[in-house]
């Protein structure tokens, strides 16, 4: 039930068809997402989204204790918008070894981390035993430990160097320890975008294709949008339609994440980046677009921890997480921290009247165990804070 001020607030925007087919379960057409888009009252479009983030996961915010690994940022493409990726002779090329990787998990380990979340360039002369190799000298560090590896565009490079089908390199993979698939290298789907952000990128069918096999294998993945660049709202409409479709056949999406473009040392340096109110919008809009997503996730990597404290009354119910270690979006000019603890994140999440929970890479809850992480975070005045519980002891 909405109190009658916010039934008023939504019959003047415009809004009363929407809200009656939320109510009524209904799911949404591609012309009314395109219709929200044109909602300049946000605060309207936020208290329609919570309806459906409160439906599916009420008043709860998840976050995880995770590490990122870019292995390495030598890549074969020059997308328009990256600033990662460099060639093998160019200044801050790098890549880690495996023993720099394994290094850097059992460091991570010591903080409780449950997830390793590892994505690099596609790289030029690394064979597929390579990746084969990296996954199993992470895995062997701790069984337990879930590896989300490798986006769709990886996946497809690793079958191209090892003249492989694509579900033969995800076999060989999850054999080697690979347990999920994050949703990168989506960008947005339309050929028309791809042409000027990403031109040589394999298209929106070979991406959609490497997650239904994955998912037709049993497999879980995220799947996420590139965007606040040079697409119309119509194509962010058609990658949103084009992720429910696969998602109504295969359910095998455990969460959208929305990315917003960063402008710095790329070579769409002249595009203005998203707005605050554009990425509160966008997330606001597929919270209620993807009527088949359990879970919405705002990257605080990208949109920065106060926004992503924000976002959680705009649909959003993910703030992810440690990370620990970030590259990509750093080099495209993110002035967020590298890491973030699990208290701050404790915090952040407690601060906006949602309850904060532990999550493991599926969305499972963990539960947390009464003494768990210590941190020593000068804001608490000395006082410990024990992370896992998210109270003061
Ligand atoms: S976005 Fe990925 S594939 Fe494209 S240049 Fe950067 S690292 Fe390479």
């Amino acid at each position: 039930m909405i109190t009658r001020l916010k039934q008023r607030m939504i019959e003047q925007s415009g809004l009363k068809n929407i809200h009656e087919k939320l109510e009524n379960g209904a799911r949404l057409a591609e012309q009314d997402a395109l219709r929200l888009y044109e909602v300049r009252d946000l605060n309207v479009l936020g208290l329609l989204a919570n309806i459906i983030r409160e439906r599916k996961n009420g008043s709860r915010a998840f976050y995880i204790l995770n590490r990122h690994i870019n292995y390495s940022n030598i890549c074969i493409l020059s997308c328009q918008f990256c600033s990662f990726a460099k060639k093998r002779r160019d200044a801050g090329a790098y890549e880690f070894t495996i023993e720099e990787m394994a290094g850097k998990t059992s460091q991570a380990l010591q903080l409780g981390i449950t997830e390793i979340h590892m994505v690099g360039g596609l790289h030029p002369s690394w064979k597929f035993e390579h990746y084969e190799e990296m996954m199993r000298a992470i895995k062997s560090i701790d069984p337990k430990l879930h590896l989300k590896a490798f986006t769709a565009i990886e996946i497809l490079h690793l079958a191209w160097i090892g003249k492989l089908k694509i579900q033969e390199v995800l076999e060989r993979l999850r054999t080697a320890g690979l347990d999920s698939l994050p949703g990168g290298g989506a960008e947005i789907f339309s050929q028309r975008v791809r042409d000027q952000i990403c031109r040589g990128k394999e298209s929106a069918e070979e991406w959609l294709d490497v997650h239904r096999t994955w998912h037709r294998m049993g497999g879980r993945s995220t799947c996420t949008m590139l965007y606040g660049h040079v697409e119309t709202i119509e194509e962010r409409v058609d990658h949103l339609r084009k992720l429910r479709v696969l998602q109504d056949e295969t359910g095998g999406f455990t969460a959208f994440i929305p990315l917003p473009f960063h402008s710095e040392n790329n070579r769409l340096s002249h595009v203005p980046e998203p707005t605050g109110f554009e990425n509160l919008r966008n997330l606001a809009i597929a919270r209620l677009y993807l009527d088949n997503f359990d879970h919405i996730k705002c990257y605080w990597i990208s949109h920065g921890l106060k926004l992503a404290q924000v976002s959680l009354s705009y649909g959003v119910d993910d703030i992810d997480g440690t990370v620990l270690e970030e590259k990509i979006y750093h080099m495209a000019g993110a002035t967020t921290p590298q890491e973030q603890t699990a208290a701050e994140l404790v915090k952040a999440i407690r601060e906006t009247g949602r309850i904060p929970v532990q999550r493991d890479s599926l969305y499972r809850e963990i539960p947390v165990p009464p003494i768990s992480i210590p941190c020593n975070d000068r804001r608490y005045n000395g006082e410990k804070y024990w992370c896992g519980s998210g109270s003061k002891r």
